[in-house]
């Protein structure tokens, strides 16, 4: 086969503290239903050659490429608050494949079988869930959200059990790298400072190597780390992104949105909005997402510690210097953020207020997160009587006199474009998809795909995916499809 495949793997070079050698478990009767094209173009593959069954071995793991070294990846967690060891009980990494510019991505299999991290799991994945993944990181890419793409999916042959018998399938996952949050957390568990360095040193040479030089490689990390994941949160609150399961196994050191469990866009704008069916107490909420971002990263810091300063008191110092510096970074990001969602040019002193008085305005009366901002860039919409209420056309009023300062030659629209969606992957839709594709049909989750590739363009035919769910009483619940 002429794929392309360059491999070059050095994760799996570590020792055997980081990882399980390990290879996917065969199954029965792998079968492509979705080949990421554009993708596999992005990374220099090229698979045009390779019959439908071939794709089906390779996608699922029943033959591996040339230069492939599969391991299961070690590493910790807060689960909800809680500390566990975990590692991937599902997934294994086949290897690091570079691109012709030398990028260097993860290749991984979900879905792949048991590994010695699986604890009382199956190490499998059902297909609902799997291409739940696929579309939504594929969605995220196009809303230039920093996240993990999604290469293949294949279905297995074989059943999964979970509440009942659901078709088994695995996922192509491509990435920066795993290197999670909770890689440190099982590295810094061991007490083995030496090893901790070692994975401090593999993350800089992978993700900053303009930190190679630095004189406190520790606390630099830290405060890239910081800077990433607030720039990575507030692009979620831009778009209406839950992602539902925060916990510090799922929070990449590349700064990219990993782990599509029971993720889902909020519709209405309300800031407590929860759509995980096991997330009770809110943890995740939307408006939540901040200060989670900053706890993990706190959880991050802690293990840094004995590397940032010799001395425990200056270090714990220097850490927390450093992650009280979240609130202030992450403030002026999302102000700035919703600058732009206003088409805002410079600073004003009430800008905040102008922001706030909006998201109250729509908290109250139940609008449309993405679709406010569409009415307010003159996209058309279906029916809309709310936009007609009179506290909503005096606060028009105030923004639109905001608009007109510093705006030269209605500059503001183009901003705005720039950052407001206007199809979005509506629950009710994704659901649609995902039904039709797990009966055998993939045109409607493909067509779906397509329009989500252009999320910030106006076309004719996107009226259908802009209307919000048709209110009921049934409140829309995720599943985190483990
Ligand atoms: P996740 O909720 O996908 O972030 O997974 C949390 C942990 O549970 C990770 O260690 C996963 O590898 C593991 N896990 C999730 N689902 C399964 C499964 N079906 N079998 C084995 N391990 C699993
Ligand atoms: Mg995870």
């Amino acid at each position: 086969m002429t794929i392309g495949w360059h491999f070059d793997n050095t994760y799996s070079k570590l020792s055997e503290t980081f990882k399980e050698e390990i290879k996917p478990i065969p199954v029965k009767n792998p079968e492509l239903v979705i080949l990421n094209e554009q993708l596999a173009k992005e990374l220099n593959l090229d698979f045009s050659n390779i019959s439908q069954q071939d794709l089906s071995k390779l996608f699922s793991g029943n033959i591996l490429p040339e230069g492939s070294h599969s391991i299961a990846q070690a590493y910790a967690g807060h689960q909800f608050g809680h500390f566990t060891m975990l590692g991937d009980g599902r997934a294994v990494l086949i290897g690091e494949h570079l691109s012709n510019k030398n990028q260097r991505f993860d290749i991984q299999f979900k879905g792949s079988g048991r590994t010695s991290f699986s604890r009382r799991g199956d190490g499998r994945a059902a297909l609902g869930p799997m291409l739940r993944e696929y579309i939504i990181s594929e969605a995220m890419h196009a809303l230039n959200i920093p996240t993990t793409r999604s290469l293949a999916v294949v279905k297995t042959g074989e059943n999964v059990i979970r509440d009942q018998f659901l078709p088994g399938a695995i996922l192509t996952r491509v990435a920066a790298s795993h290197i999670r949050v909770g890689t440190f957390q099982y590295i810094a568990a061991k007490q083995n400072l030496e090893e901790l360095e070692i994975l401090v040193n593999f993350t800089i040479d992978r993700h900053y190597p303009n930190l190679q030089k630095s004189k406190n490689k520790a606390l630099d990390l830290l405060n890239v780390l910081i800077d990433k994941q607030s720039e990575l949160v507030v692009n979620w609150m831009r778009v209406g992104f839950i992602h539902g399961v925060m916990n510090t196994d799922n929070m990449a050191i590349s700064g990219e949105t990993i782990d599509y469990g029971p993720c889902a866009f909020m519709d209405h704008y309300d800031p407590q909005t929860v759509f995980s069916s096991i997330d009770e107490y809110g943890r995740y909420a939307y408006d939540n997402q901040p200060k989670i971002t900053k706890w993990n990263l706190a959880r991050f810091a802690e293990c840094l510690i004995p590397l940032i300063d010799k001395d425990e008191e200056t270090a714990v110092k220097l850490a927390t210097d450093a992650i009280n510096n979240f609130e202030n970074i992450y403030e002026t990001r999302w102000l700035n953020m919703m600058r732009d969602k206003l088409g805002l040019f410079g600073e004003v002193k009430n800008d905040k207020k102008l922001i706030l008085d909006l998201l109250d305005w729509m908290k109250i009366n139940k609008a449309d997160f993405t679709n406010t901002f569409c009415y307010l860039m003159n996209i058309k919409l279906g029916k809309n009587k709310i936009y007609l209420n009179q506290e909503f056309t005096n606060w028009l009023e105030l923004w639109h006199k905001r608009v007109n300062l510093n705006n030269l030659n209605n500059k503001h629209l183009e901003l705005m474009k720039s950052v407001n969606p206007i199809v979005i992957p509506r629950n009710h839709k994704v659901e649609e998809a995902l039904k039709t594709a797990s009966e055998g049909n993939i045109k409607r989750f493909n067509d779906f795909l397509k329009i989500l590739q252009t999320p910030y363009e106006n076309k004719s035919n996107i009226l259908d995916f802009q209307n919000p769910a048709p209110i009921t009483n049934e409140k829309y619940q995720t599943f985190c499809g483990t």
